[in-house]
């Protein structure tokens, strides 16, 4: 009877340690490419890369991977197709080898040269197009895609991507603007996330106090060059998170951002830099 008991007892508390202990951590990096974005969330041994940079800022991400022996992508994730987060993809093929490809699926205007290629490069073998409610897996961590409005606004039918690691959620909005978040709002209740990556560079048509209020997060993150062309991020949305006692982080003064996730919390991480310069093609 008592060695029922014991086994008993010590089944629990196996299935108690199986559910509360994650055996991979999620690091969620935002790098620096200047004008654009380019986010890699590793969970565990798989990678994935979500944007690319710009074609001038994209061989960045491959010095970066390949600075950490990373030559596989599990999964590239395009969630719109401006320039500044689709065109690094030109860099990147060559170099890292990637299992699964996706977008939102968008028509492209086949009159401009660079959608030709990218086109003809991206959308081959291996390639969906993703839509809303559509739900990766890496490793232990989810991706879910919350938005992706059917219009021909670039900007408003971007990937919205929920990552979710235990009870860690980030959110990455994307260019998604302020009628994406009320979209959102109406459609998903709870959309606490310990990370907000947001919208449009932090530009002023995005993150607004409503929206913020919902997201409720610890960080924040804008992800854009230093005197940017169209003056993102605006002011007045970076006082809007400081006021609210939100951490941001700025790709532009902090360089690489770095975020680890053990499944129940997400604090920064260190990154070790990767020097500017030319792609590694060698060996
Ligand atoms: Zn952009």
């Amino acid at each position: 009877m008592d060695r029922k008991i014991l086994v008993l007892a010590l089944s629990t508390l196996l299935i108690l340690i199986s559910c509360t202990l994650r055996a991979d951590t999620l690091d969620i990096t935002f790098l620096d490419v200047a004008e654009g974005e380019a986010i890699i969330v590793k969970s565990g041994k798989h990678t994935a890369l979500i944007d690319t940079g710009n074609i001038v800022s994209g061989h960045r991400v491959v010095q970066y991977l390949q600075s950490r022996d990373i030559a596989q992508l599990d999964m590239l994730l395009i969630t719109h197709p401006h320039l500044d987060h689709l065109s690094g993809v030109f860099q990147i093929l060559p170099h890292i080898t990637v299992k699964q490809r996706y977008d939102n699926g968008q028509t492209l205007p086949q009159n401009q040269d660079i959608y030709r290629w990218y086109q003809d490069s991206f959308r081959t073998s291996n390639y969906r197009a993703m839509n809303r409610g559509d739900v990766l897996a890496l490793g232990e961590t989810k991706l879910t895609v919350l938005s992706s409005l059917q219009t021909g606004n670039m900007n408003r039918r971007s990937l919205v991507l929920l990552v979710e690691h235990g009870e860690v959620r980030v959110l990455l909005m994307g260019d998604a603007d302020v009628s994406v978040e009320a979209t959102i709002m109406e459609q998903i209740p709870n959309l606490n996330a310990k990370l907000l990556k947001l919208g449009h560079h932090g530009s002023e048509n995005s993150t607004s106090q409503p929206f913020l209020d919902r997201v409720d997060p610890d960080y924040a993150v804008i992800s854009t060059n230093a005197d940017n062309i169209r003056g993102y991020p605006s002011p007045l949305i970076m006082d809007r998170v400081r006021q609210q006692g939100i951490d941001l982080l700025l790709t532009y003064e902090d360089g690489d951002i770095c975020f680890r996730s053990d499944g129940e919390d997400l604090s920064p991480c260190s990154v070790i830099p990767v020097a500017l310069g030319g792609p590694r093609t060698g060996g």
